[in-house]
């Protein structure tokens, strides 16, 4: 049996579309981990991958067969700066599977040597950030949230040189596609309007079959598209996850969130935060995201103006149609998960203001954004609980007070306290990945060549709505002297 049953669509699309080439071989090729669970739902052979040819595989140093190895072609806007060709500088797609779910994924390795795209680079990651994006990828899947996943990490043998020399690593990707508001950008820089409406086809047809029997296909595919990326946002603002990068390469047409660079979530709630080092002006703070992705699908829509012309309003008129589908589909999402997150089961007028006001006490008093949420399911269980929310705030009247009228709310709402806490708990994780938490496991690994603190967190992560005991440390937030201000991006 091969390692992957591929099955590659993306492969046979016009060659300006991607450079074929293989990943480059690395010296010794070392596993950190399969991920079994994933395996075992995509049918593939977690011990075949993990002996010493599928290892091989992982690392770049064997193409499997079936396998059709080749760099994407995007562009993107960088921080607001159109970049018209980017593409696949560290990244080679080997093919694509169509798992036990009927559903086609990509099978890609991220730090398999340079490409023809890659400006500058030496096309390889460094350990830290590999584990970091296995990490937080995972356990974004495990909240419930769209996302590529990690399927496998291996070491390189070689360093990999950024301000000192690191462990390299690659990452084995599976993606539903890799393609991205820059890749539709690519082609529209180009006035591609042939490759635009291949690519359009191809996306609707990979990703939104359904809409291919709609009177305006190119017009339903960009609603279709505005839809997934507003949920995709409101469901990150709902667990405080920052994406650090959300660049239009990194925004993907089908609702998975992609390319975990500086990501973090926040401890203390605070809509101004930001991680990244290299987000001088906060443009991807954590309260921007629903207006970035709404300015990233606004660039969606600019490169299918060619092809929505055809059709029957004006095309600018069509584009903004659909771009007004954002603020209802976010809204819907954002504030069915706030009525979740407090225990309203039934929606009533004032619960956005309810859920406003909480969120405003807990900024005032630092309060942390996951703990509080938790916590509040205790609370719901009767007054017994309301101490250990009242804990997390520094003022704690500012409890006080917004618990008075969360009560007076709940009483209209006929739940039994133990169903409306259950469901609770449902929607607010205990166990997020903390950035100290990510950041300790990542340097037991690198510093020490210990994977121990990496294995127990992908652990805990596996199951966040969960109180498991003796896991209570992965639920805290981080002490004075562990806190972790800025993170980087992943090269
Ligand atoms: P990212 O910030 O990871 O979304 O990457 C932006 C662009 O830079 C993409 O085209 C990447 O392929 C490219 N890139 C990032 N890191 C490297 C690297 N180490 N070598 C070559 N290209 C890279
Ligand atoms: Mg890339
Ligand atoms: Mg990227």
């Amino acid at each position: 049996m091969p390692l992957f049953p591929f099955d590659n669509t993306y492969a046979r699309l016009p060659d300006r579309f991607h450079a074929r080439l293989p990943p480059t071989p690395v010296a010794a090729p070392r596993l950190v981990r399969v991920n079994a669970a994933l395996a075992a739902a995509l049918g593939l052979d977690a011990e075949a991958l993990a002996g010493e040819a599928g290892v091989a595989v992982l690392a770049g140093n064997a193409v499997p067969e079936g396998a059709e190895p080749l760099a994407q072609a995007y562009a993107g806007h960088q921080f607001g700066g159109f970049s018209p060709q980017l593409g696949d500088g560290r990244a080679i797609l080997l093919g694509e599977i169509v798992a036990p779910d009927g559903k086609r994924r990509d099978i890609q390795l991220k730090g398999s040597g340079p490409t023809p795209y890659s400006r500058r680079g030496d096309g390889r990651a460094a350990l830290g950030p590999v584990l970091r994006e296995y990490i937080v990828s995972e356990a974004m899947h495990a909240m419930g949230i769209p996302t590529t996943r990690s399927l496998a990490a291996v070491t390189t043998g070689e360093p990999v040189y950024r301000e000192t020399p690191l462990p390299g690593a690659v990452l084995t990707r599976v993606a539903a596609s890799h393609l991205r508001v820059g890749t539709f950008q690519f082609f529209a820089a180009r006035q591609d309007v042939e490759a635009l409406r291949i690519l359009a086809d191809y996306a609707i047809a990979r990703h939104y079959p359904a809409l291919r029997d709609a009177p305006e296909p190119c017009r339903a595919f960009l609603g279709a598209v505005v839809e997934a990326q507003a949920r995709l946002v409101a469901q990150w603002m709902l667990v405080g996850f920052i994406h650090g990068v959300m660049n239009t390469d990194n925004c993907t047409i089908s609702g998975e969130t992609i390319d975990y660079g500086p990501c973090a979530f926040m401890d203390a709630y605070d809509p101004a935060t930001v991680f990244s080092s290299i987000d001088y002006q906060g443009r991807y703070a954590y309260a921007n995201q629903p207006g970035i992705v709404h300015w990233n699908l606004t660039r969606l829509a600019e490169t299918l103006l060619p092809l929505l012309a055809a059709e029957s309003e004006p095309a600018i008129e069509i584009a903004k149609a659909e771009l007004a589908r954002f603020a209802p589909a976010f809204e819907g999402a954002w504030h069915a998960g706030l009525r979740r997150k407090l225990g309203l089961l039934e929606a009533g007028e004032g619960d956005l203001a309810l859920a406003q006001d909480l969120l405003e006490r807990m900024q005032a008093s630092g309060a942390d954004f996951t703990l509080t949420f938790r916590a509040l399911a205790g609370a719901a269980e009767g007054p017994a609980g309301d101490a250990a929310v009242q804990a997390l705030f520094r003022d704690p009247a500012a409890w006080d007070g917004w618990a008075a009228r969360w009560r007076a709310r709940l009483a209209q709402d006929a739940t039994a306290p133990a169903t409306r806490a259950a469901a609770m708990r449902a929607a607010s994780p205990a166990i997020i990945p903390r950035n100290h938490q990510v950041e300790a496991a990542i340097a037991a690994a690198v510093e020490r060549e210990d994977l121990g603190p990496f294995e127990a967190l992908l652990d805990a992560l596996a199951r966040p709505f969960e109180d498991r005991p003796g896991l209570e440390r992965y639920a805290l937030p981080p002490r004075a002297e562990e806190r972790v201000l800025q993170t980087f991006c992943g090269t």
